[in-house]
């Protein structure tokens, strides 16, 4: 059997027992990424596996203590040199995963420098004791997660954006909006809310067609998209209308969002077509509210759109603030 007659080349070349030939012989198959360093953070098992994934020979690695570099741009320990050091608590850093005792797991994003492709590994170490119980070296397996994480993330795309602006989707709105008005609710903050809707959109789409006005709505999201803070949220909140959520932002700081977007449309200067010189321009309602558990985000929601209906009311292209409210 060829299997054996390797073994035993391999015996009589290294000396080695047969039990560890065989365990390494195993080691070196594996369909599973795998490599060993010993106490001192050398390599002493680059396999197969390994190879393929990084992009390096055992041969180059072997000996070294530069496996860092198949895995990151910049100096950083692998799984396997923090479970070395017992630096387990940085595990938390990254991301971990279920670890047992003696064990960390953890995953991310790998540079992979030498395949020039990042890669999501998830990767596990452990610690192999010798026979009186002390560290003799540490395995550490890898598994490539990037198809997996792609595909969630197109998913993730899918569930919460809009197809024809990449805004956030009536979905992902109600969901950052209770989520901020329980956060509004615990620290005591304001939260505004901005509704924003196209002027006189049905002529626009009659004069232009729909792939026209898609265009349209597509070029306005952008606009609106590019007055955000980092935690202000935009969303398409249904056909030719967009909601704002803005956290921590009082009445008068939202109106000034507001009249921002208002003139960067207008500043588009998109013409309709259905009078000379006339442009696409949006109208703008307002709300705030100090959140209070006897008031509700939804009553945030009917404040800014009656707001809006205001807005149009008075004869479109302008922001509007609640009534009674001197802003
Ligand atoms: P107002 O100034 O009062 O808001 O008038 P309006 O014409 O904008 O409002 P109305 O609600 O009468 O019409 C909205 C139009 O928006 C009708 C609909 O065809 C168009 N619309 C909604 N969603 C889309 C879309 O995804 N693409 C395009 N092209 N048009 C859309
Ligand atoms: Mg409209
Ligand atoms: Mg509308």
């Amino acid at each position: 059997m060829t299997g054996t007659t390797t073994l035993q080349r391999l015996m009589d070349a290294t000396g080695a027992h047969p039990d560890r030939v065989f365990a390494h012989q195993l080691m070196e198959t594996l369909a599973i990424p795998v490599f060993v360093l010993d106490i001192s953070s050398h390599v002493i098992i680059w396999n197969r596996a390994c190879e393929r994934l990084t992009g390096v020979t055992a041969e180059e690695m072997i000996g070294t203590q530069s496996h860092w570099r198949c895995f990151f741009d910049e100096q950083r320990p692998t799984l396997a040199d923090l479970l070395l050091q017992g630096r387990d608590a940085e595990v938390l850093q990254l991301h971990p995963r279920q670890g047992g005792a003696n064990h960390l797991s953890a995953e991310g994003w790998c540079d992979m420098p030498r395949v020039g492709r990042r890669r999501y590994l998830a990767a596990d170490a452990s610690p192999i004791y010798d026979e009186r119980g002390r560290l003799a070296a540490v395995v550490q397996t890898l598994r490539d997660m990037t198809d997996e994480k792609l595909a969630q993330a197109a998913l993730e795309q899918l569930a919460t954006r809009d197809g024809l602006t990449g805004l956030a989707n009536r979905r992902c709105f109600d969901d950052t909006l209770h989520a901020e008005w329980a956060r509004a609710l615990r620290q005591h903050q304001p939260l505004s809310l901005l509704m924003v809707d196209v002027d006189n959109f049905k002529a626009y789409n009659d004069a232009h067609g729909h792939i026209g006005g898609d265009e349209c709505l597509k070029r306005i999201a952008t606009a609106v998209s590019s007055e955000m803070r980092a935690n202000d949220l935009v969303a398409r909140y249904g056909g030719e209308e967009f909601a704002v959520i803005l956290p921590n932002q009082s009445l008068k700081g939202a109106a000034s969002v507001a009249e921002r977007i208002r003139t960067r449309v207008e500043q588009l200067q998109v013409p309709t077509r259905l009078a000379p010189g006339q442009h696409v321009t949006v109208s703008i309602g307002a709300a705030t509210a100090i959140a209070a558990p006897d008031n509700s985000a939804s009553e945030l929601v009917a404040i800014a759109d009656a707001a809006l209906y205001r807005a149009k009311h008075m004869g479109r292209n302008r922001i509007s603030l609640p009534l009674g409210d001197p802003g």
